[in-house]
């Protein structure tokens, strides 16, 4: 049996659930879990926002842990590997995507919330191939949340060829904000991070924001005019779009990360006189996730984590779900 803790309705406490994940699939593994970073996007499941949810539910996707168990198909790994888990317990692995590298775009890829149970628990089961090993030099505690909102932020930078000449901004420096500035500092970029809490701005710097402007500030907005090659939003509530579309600089994208929910109200003239693009993206593939956590390592960079213990589960959630965690909350055992 897997001890985990479950939502049983909207918004309602976790509480201690038990369940048989039956038999171990042969291309599949059982992780101990040792350490779960909780993302907004666990909290509006949890809440139902986007309409997704099933209960009982048991969220938690950005999940540290040693393999404990492995089908009889798995190679790659060996019982005790330190993995990482983050959106997808697994894919076809035979769609064009798939065969692509782009596994993180398969139309029938599972999330590990989604109809499964995740890491708010003592185990979680996944497709081997959707756990990456986690490298020496990253530290397991702090690492999780790496494994979602971090490979979030750092595939555009893959995907759209961002060069150490680019200029970036981050909307909203959260989770996944803080986990961007410091990956576009590591990766040469000149960063500016628009925040709506002007309390954070000496640790926006020292992650290695070059700028710290606020986001709801159209004065801020206005001098920034043309400026950015790309701009990350990491926020999951509507802002002035256009005035932020105006921040770019000709050829520049406006790539959302942050789910919000309220349609897009965008001029296209905005976008068409300077060629301007939007854009989104979902996490990344297990390959990229391998390539971020080497560069992760390499640059010394470590989500800025507050810990509780799994017993804390509920006052955690709390704590995300009013957005005031600094920078990221993280379970461990
Ligand atoms: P988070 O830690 O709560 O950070 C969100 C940040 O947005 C806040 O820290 C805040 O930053 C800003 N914000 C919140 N409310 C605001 C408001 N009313 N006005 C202005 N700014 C506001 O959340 P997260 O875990 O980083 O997740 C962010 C979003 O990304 C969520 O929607 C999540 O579901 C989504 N997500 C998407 C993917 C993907 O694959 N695309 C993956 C993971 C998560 P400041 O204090 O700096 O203003
Ligand atoms: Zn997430």
């Amino acid at each position: 049996m897997i001890n985990a803790y479950a939502a049983f309705e909207a918004k309602g406490p976790l509480k201690p659930y038990q369940y048989d994940p039956g038999e171990l699939g042969a291309f599949d593994i059982e992780i101990d879990v040792d350490h779960c970073g909780i993302c907004h996007s666990d909290v509006s499941m949890l809440d139902n926002d986007w309409g997704r949810a099933q209960y009982p539910m048991v969220a938690g996707h950005e999940i540290i842990g040693r393999v404990s168990k492995l089908g009889s198909h798995v190679s790659h790994l060996v019982l005790g590997d330190v993995v990482g888990l983050g959106w997808h317990a697994g894919y076809c692995e035979s769609c064009r995507m798939c065969m692509g590298g782009d596994h993180n775009l398969c139309s029938t890829a599972k999330g590990t919330i989604v109809g499964r149970h995740g890491g708010f628990a003592d185990k979680v089961r996944a497709q081997a191939i959707s756990a990456v090993k986690i490298p020496a030099g990253v530290n397991p505690a702090t690492a999780g949340p790496l494994l979602c909102g971090g490979i979030t932020v750092y595939n555009p930078l893959v995907q759209f060829n961002i060069s150490p000449q680019s200029k970036v901004a981050v909307i909203g420096v959260g989770g996944l904000g803080h986990m961007a500035v410091m990956f576009l500092k590591a990766w040469g970029c000149e960063v500016t991070a628009f925040s709506s809490d002007p309390s954070k701005t000496n640790e926006l710097k020292s992650m290695g924001a070059h700028h710290v402007l606020n986001s709801k500030d159209p004065d801020a907005l206005k001098k920034a005019a043309g400026s950015f090659d790309l701009i990350l939003s990491t926020v999951n509530v509507k802002l002035d779009w256009n005035a932020y579309i105006s921040t770019l600089a000709p050829k520049g994208r406006l790539h959302f990360l942050g789910a919000v929910l309220e349609p897009l109200d965008i001029g296209v003239f905005g976008l068409m006189g300077q060629q301007r693009t939007i854009s989104s993206s979902p996490v990344g593939s297990p390959r990229v996730i391998a390539d971020m956590l080497k560069f992760a390592a390499l640059h010394n960079i470590q989500p800025i984590v507050e810990t509780y213990r799994f017993e804390q589960i509920n006052e955690a959630i709390e704590k995300v779900r009013h957005g005031s965690p600094r920078f990221r909350v993280v379970l461990s055992r």
